[in-house]
């Protein structure tokens, strides 16, 4: 007998450029040996020099693309990233309400590196009060964690009291990413876990531009170790390595911001 392959989805926005969104997540699907399949919330016209431009699909074909995999497929856990607007978030969220497609993990994307605002900010509501408390992990870096919170976040202690913040907000994992922060030979990431145990995790920073896409990959390898029925402990540690690896094996691609090795 065949056994089934593990199954899963991503719920976000496209990248042309390749480097992050959808695109990210299905390299890095692939890469964990997980196969990937995709809700596309949203297009965006992009490169590794910026966004130049987006739109978000019609609500009914988001419902459309949910309804298509939950008939034929046993996706095994699932993630968000770009959702555009307030209306879109509480759409996603109705479907994922209405499907099994198991563990989610919500990596609440906000800004591009470049500046592009890829959440209306009126929608950073609608994620704290509808998505968060869906979330089996949330996947805030530091200026999320933020504006999810309305803690100003300087510090450690800062970062724990918004882990302690998102879970009271209903996720019941959360990793607060220390990527932005101010430290320049670490980036350490706050992992507060369901059961209330919590750990630092640290990875030597890499001086490179090279960073397109780090959050979609970690979220989406989190994902496939979710769906594998890995612990969420040592899906975290595994997520936290695997993108630690793909920025440090740099790949030249493009003239800015250029994405990340999914190879490693
Ligand atoms: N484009 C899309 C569709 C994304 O989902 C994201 C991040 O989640 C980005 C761009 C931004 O990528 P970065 O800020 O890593 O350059």
């Amino acid at each position: 007998m065949v056994n089934e392959f593990p199954q899963v989805v991503t719920i976000a926005g496209t990248d042309s450029g390749g480097g992050a969104g959808v695109m990210a997540d299905l390299k890095t699907m692939q890469a964990r040996h997980v196969f990937g399949t995709a809700v596309v919330v949203a297009v965006t016209a992009q490169n590794t020099l910026g966004v130049q431009d987006f739109m978000a699909m019609p609500t009914k074909l988001v419902d459309e693309q949910f309804a298509s995999l939950a008939a034929d497929f046993k996706i095994k856990a699932c993630k968000t990233g770009m959702l555009a607007d307030a209306g879109h978030v509480h759409n996603v969220v109705e479907n994922l309400k209405r499907v099994d497609f198991g563990p989610l993990t919500v990596d609440p994307v906000m800004i591009a590196k470049g500046g592009a605002a890829l959440l209306a900010s009126a929608a950073i509501a609608t994620v704290r009060d509808e998505l968060v408390p869906l979330a089996t992990v949330v996947t805030p870096n530091l200026p999320e964690a933020e504006a999810l919170t309305g803690l100003k976040i300087t510090d450690t202690k800062g970062m724990i009291a918004a882990g302690h913040a998102l879970q009271a907000l209903g996720a019941k994992n959360v990793i607060i990413k220390g990527g932005h922060g101010a430290n320049p030979q670490t980036a350490s990431d706050f992992v507060l876990l369901a059961d209330g145990q919590s750990f630092w995790l640290s990875a030597p920073r890499t001086n490179t531009i090279r960073t397109h896409g780090t959050g979609d990959t970690l979220s989406a390898c989190l994902t496939a170790e979710l769906a594998k029925g890995v612990p969420m402990a040592t899906a975290i540690q595994t997520a936290k390595g695997f993108v630690a690896a793909a920025i440090a094996d740099t790949i030249q691609v493009g003239h800015g911001h250029g994405p990340l090795n999914h190879w490693v």
